[in-house]
């Protein structure tokens, strides 16, 4: 980077100025600005607003959400995605009410809390407290790969060391606002594809602009390899024309959401028949079919509806369609009654 002693001021002088207005930045509230960084991994920040706002209505403060039911807090996350997100953070919530009393401000007990990392750790304390802590998300991989034309492959597990070391090395007495104006130039300046260099505030420190190498920094060379799994869904409708819904097992992927009784794609009807212990009718040809992607992995949902007069068995339940509302079901679930109720 190039004169390193004026990065900070220029930056902040920026910040100042630019600063985009998120609900969570009129709070110091370590709670909320807690919440906002847990919601903010994985989604953007215009779908965060709006949940952010409903959650911390529900739920003002750590002992609201210490003391309430996993399902309904679900509920409040439906939509948002990666849900080990919102139970590891009410598991947290719920350790620091009982051996804390608020937030610690102390960095290694935060950090020791259910799914709080290195970055989580690092906005919250620089952010609620004001501690200098680096707090490196990919904005800030891409921000200092291309101020100091970097070429170290941010996908090794060391490069995060790497990158805090350089924030340490220019973090200024107002650590929190820093952190937040590194993320809010790589958002909105330092972009992935199209960096806006010419109107940067910190263009004359960039190496990278000096060089020409602006978009070949981040190096990133570790490819992500994608699993595909399919499933057959099982739309089930009683002669109510009520619907069959399973609740998934609390931990894992998904845990704990509701959704329509799924199977491995190959499994025979008669198989599914004996699962259920229901005997279906009208089993039509394949319906639909819905994909969904997470992280390392995609769903490939093959969706086929049958009617029963049976009762349900153990671990299944019949809902009028009207009631799934009171149910946290997945995106793709949720996708999937959409369609229904718009051909049957
Ligand atoms: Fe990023 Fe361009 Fe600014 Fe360098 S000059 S920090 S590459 S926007």
């Amino acid at each position: 980077m190039k004169e390193r002693e004026t990065f900070a001021e220029n930056l902040l002088s920026w910040f100042d100025v630019n600063k985009r207005e998120m609900p969570w930045r009129e709070t110091k509230d370590p709670y909320k600005i807690w919440l906002s960084e847990v919601m903010l991994q994985q989604t953007q920040v215009n779908t965060v607003r709006s949940y952010y706002l409903k959650f911390i209505e529900r739920f003002p403060t750590i002992e609201t959400l210490a003391e309430a039911d996993e399902d309904e807090v679900l509920k409040y996350w439906e939509g948002l995605g990666y849900y080990s997100r919102v139970r590891n953070f009410q598991s947290a919530v719920r350790e620091v009410a009982e051996t804390y009393g608020s937030v610690p401000d102390d960095g290694e007990q935060f950090l020791a809390l259910k799914g709080v990392g290195p970055y989580t750790r690092g906005a919250v304390m620089s952010i609620a407290f004001n501690q200098p802590y680096p707090a490196v998300d990919g904005n800030v991989f891409r921000v200092f790969s291309r101020l100091d034309d970097d070429a170290t492959d941010t996908a090794k597990p060391s490069a995060r060391k790497h990158f805090e070391n350089k924030v340490m090395q220019v973090i200024p007495e107002r650590a929190g606002d820093f952190n937040e104006a590194l993320m809010e130039l790589g958002a909105t300046v330092c972009t992935p594809r199209n960096p806006i260099c010419m109107l940067c505030p910190v263009n004359m420190h960039c190496e990278a602009f000096e060089a020409g190498t602006v978009l070949e920094r981040p190096v990133k060379i570790k490819k992500m390899t994608r699993k595909e799994l399919r499933y057959k869904v099982m739309l089930i409708i009683n002669d109510k024309g009520e619907l069959l819904i399973t609740q998934r097992p609390k931990t894992g992927l998904l845990g704990g959401m509701w959704q329509f009784p799924m199977f491995d794609e190959d499994m025979p009807m008669e198989d599914i028949e004996a699962v259920l212990d229901m005997k279906l009718m009208d089993k039509k040809e394949k319906f639909h079919t819905v994909t969904h992607g997470f992280t390392h992995l995609d769903w490939i949902l093959d969706v086929y509806i049958a009617r029963t007069t049976d009762q349900p068995g153990h671990d299944f339940q019949f809902i009028a369609e009207n009631e799934k509302e009171n149910y946290t079901f997945p995106v793709s679930m949720s996708k999937i009654f959409s369609h229904y109720q718009q051909v049957k």
